[in-house]
């Protein structure tokens, strides 16, 4: 559906030139909700910018759903942008516009008459849940509901791929979620193909397939969203993975606890997928000698199945604990040794 080949994007500025985007290749599947997470200044957005024509690539092309994006202008740019929408951070509504007018402004820019344009808004508003806010401006809404309208409108030509820039950086945990909810029963219902960008790991667990990590304007990680859990390579993959897999106290606590079982060994537990679901704990303490205590623990969904984190404290033979090691090993669970004495 997306296919971006060797693409870099250099903007001139007083003190040079800043490369913003570094030859980028990357592929995205029809129907796949890609993510690309990276911090402020790593070249997100200008990426994502490119993929619709609102940005130029320096060098490299980038073909959207059967087209040329990097090559075409006009007329030609103004109909791929009818297949390409996109929603933004701070929603771009028309202030002076209600619901209903800011959600029928592409469909007048495309020419679709009055009496369709009724009936797909209509139509709209019950998709993203705005029923009985038809008539509000966007000041009298709140920031989930501005950005339903934000993702109506962006729906209203039938676009084959949404770009999601920062869709719910200005929004509240749960009113992300909500939002989140919404894009994945869009992705699911109308098999629309969705590229987000984020700079928080939590969305990328929520509901991406796959994600590509950006640092400098270079993609240096990709994979499915599981596997970059399960086994994170670069550095900076390894800090955002831990902004979902580790409770923010897991510091804190584990050194307390090294210090309260100064005997017995405490370990770190990853679980991906199925392994997340099977009685590890339990065969544990069943098969092995040893005192077994669960420290701290998190599991987590994600679109293609769970994982989490535990730290358990084993306690008894040197041996036996080597041995409960091993076993957990072949459970295909990961297994860190916090401490060894
Ligand atoms: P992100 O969305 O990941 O925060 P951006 O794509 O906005 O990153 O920016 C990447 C780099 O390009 C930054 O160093 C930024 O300052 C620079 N940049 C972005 N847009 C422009 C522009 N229009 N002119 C000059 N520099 C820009
Ligand atoms: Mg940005």
């Amino acid at each position: 559906m997306i296919s971006i080949n060797g693409v870099k994007k250099i903007y001139p500025s007083k003190s040079g030139r800043v490369v913003a985007v570094d030859n980028v290749n990357l592929e995205v599947k029809e129907g796949e909700i890609f993510g690309v997470i990276g911090y402020s200044g790593a070249g997100k957005s200008t990426l994502i910018r490119m993929l619709n024509g609102l940005e130029i690539p320096t060098e490299g092309t980038i073909n959207v759903a059967g087209r040329e994006v990097s090559k075409i202008k006009g007329n030609e740019l103004r109909q791929a942008r009818q297949e390409i929408s996109m929603i933004f951070q701070h929603f771009n509504l028309l202030w002076s516009r209600t619901v209903r007018e800011n959600i029928a402004f592409p469909l007048e820019i495309a020419g679709v008459s009055k009496q369709e344009r009724v009936k797909r808004v209509d139509e709209l508003i019950k998709l993203v849940g705005l029923e009985g806010r038809e008539d509000a401006y966007p000041a009298q809404l709140s920031g989930g509901q501005k950005q339903r309208v934000g993702i109506a409108r962006a729906l209203a030509n039938n676009p084959k791929v949404l770009l999601c820039d920062e869709a719910t950086s200005a929004l509240d945990p749960q009113t992300t979620d909500s939002i989140l909810d919404l894009l994945v029963d869009i992705n699911k219902r109308l098999g629309l193909t969705i590229v987000l960008i984020t700079h928080e790991m939590h969305v990328i667990r929520k509901i991406c397939h796959r994600v590509a990590v950006m640092e400098d304007g270079r993609i240096v990680e990709l994979g499915p969203v599981l596997e970059v859990f399960k086994n994170p390579v670069q550095p900076i993959t390894k800090r955002f993975v831990k902004q979902v897999t580790e409770p923010e106290e897991t510091k804190e606590t584990v050194e307390h606890l090294l210090k309260r079982y100064p005997s017995g060994q405490v370990v770190q537990l990853t679980f991906v997928g199925e392994a997340a679901e099977q009685p590890v704990i339990a065969n544990l303490i069943r098969q092995f000698a040893l005192t077994v205590t669960i420290l701290q623990g998190k599991i987590s969904q994600t679109q293609t199945g769970s994982y989490g984190t535990l730290f358990i404290h084993l306690d008894g033979e040197k041996s036996e604990i080597d041995k409960a090691i091993d076993f957990i090993h072949s459970q295909q669970v990961g297994v860190e040794v916090i401490r060894n004495d």
